[in-house]
């Protein structure tokens, strides 16, 4: 799963999903005549702008307490400097961090486009119209090329909801070989998805033992939404609930607090015991499940780290009431290994080196990047 970052809703209470961005649940449109805020619709009437309503809630994500956790400065950035930046008419410092926010590594970005293939072919399967392995990776590689190009191009800066690069951005220098590494590892990924047992049993069992995930991300815990959740779900044969993580990297050491909230997911949204769920990590890069066993005990110490983190997030706050923060009360990282890959360093850090050119490989003349 990739962490859910844009913790935004819509009043009342828009659930979000679980990763990439949180959908977000808009009323339909009133009949408004005289309304300030109305948007021409087909058939008449009008959308009451959601901008309109847009609060900059307090939420919790395992994404928003790795930010914490590295530097403050960017914790604040990402989650209160860039809010509003989707406005083109934002204050441009405003506009710039949201331009910045939205950049991905290219590993994240393969991480994302393995996860949206999935998603497209458990919703083909769903109904009753399987995709060939052939047709969802052509299609990926495909997406995958126009995004690159547009990244390249640096559509992002005037539409940052398009998709973009850390790598674009910063002019890191990447090697073609190193591109098409990251397609290749697309291609395993979707490779290794078609040849996976759990996918077998996902196809046997019938759909109406299936949980799409994405319409219920977020749960409310102890007052604060947290926003946490599997990638799928399905009952198993044996009437066992089967949550289920697509991994396209490494665990890291945060595999265990996301398997944990999880557990806490089962429990708090589909309440369903722990006794009766199995938690499965599906490595895509190397086609292998790893089953995580919970208990009680280790839900709770879940439920601790959330509340502690909750609760530091908001001593940082001018007024945590009303989730307001001022930059100058979020310190910067000392450590500039974090600085070097950060997407806020060119207004953070200007004075940061810029990546330095490849060393050139003997014998190869140098040649322009493409992706493969
Ligand atoms: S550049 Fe460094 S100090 Fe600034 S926000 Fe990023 S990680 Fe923090």
């Amino acid at each position: 799963m990739i962490g859910a970052d844009d913790a935004v809703s819509v009043r009342p209470g828009g659930a979000g999903r679980g990763y990439y961005a949180p959908r977000r649940t808009i009323k339909p449109p009133p009949a408004h005549q005289n309304c300030a805020y109305r948007a021409p619709v087909p058939g008449g009437g009008c959308y009451a702008l959601p901008v309109a309503d847009l609060a900059n809630e307090f939420s919790w994500s395992r994404t928003r307490d790795n930010a914490f956790q590295e530097c403050r400065r960017r914790y604040y950035y990402q989650y209160y400097g860039a809010w509003g930046g989707w406005d083109a008419n934002a204050d441009p410092t405003v506009r710039r961090l949201y331009v910045l926010k939205k950049l991905a590594t290219r590993q994240m970005w393969a991480g994302r486009l393995v996860h949206e293939a999935i998603e497209r072919c458990l919703l083909a399967l769903r109904d009753g119209h399987g995709l060939s392995e052939a047709s969802l990776i052509e299609d990926t590689v495909r997406q995958m090329r126009a995004e690159w190009k547009g990244s390249r191009a640096g559509v992002y800066r005037e539409t940052p909801k398009r998709p973009s690069l850390f790598e674009h951005e910063y002019s890191v220098p990447i090697r073609d070989s190193e591109w098409q590494a990251i397609r290749d590892h697309i291609v395993r990924c979707l490779r290794n998805f078609h040849r996976l047992p759990v996918l077998t049993e996902i196809k046997r069992t019938p759909t109406e033992r299936w949980i799409f995930i994405e319409d219920i991300g977020s749960f409310p815990f102890e007052g604060t939404r947290v926003f946490t959740a599997p990638d799928f779900g399905y009952w198993s044969p044996a009437d066992r609930l089967q949550l289920l993580d697509w991994k396209t990297g490494g665990g890291g050491e945060g595999a265990a607090l996301q398997l944990g909230g999880y557990a806490l997911y089962a429990l708090e949204v589909l309440g369903v015991d722990l006794s009766r769920v199995d938690l499965l990590e599906v490595n895509l890069r190397e086609g292998k499940v790893t089953p995580h066993p919970w208990d009680e005990v280790s839900l709770e110490r879940v439920r601790e780290h959330i509340r502690l983190s909750v609760r530091s997030m908001k001593a940082y706050l001018k007024d945590p009431e009303r989730n307001l923060a001022e930059e100058s009360g979020f310190e910067k990282t000392e450590e500039l290994r974090i600085c070097r890959w950060c997407n806020f360093r060119s207004v953070c850090r200007p004075e940061l080196a810029p990546f330095a050119p490849p060393a050139p490989v003997e014998g190869t003349p140098a040649k322009e990047e493409k992706v493969g």
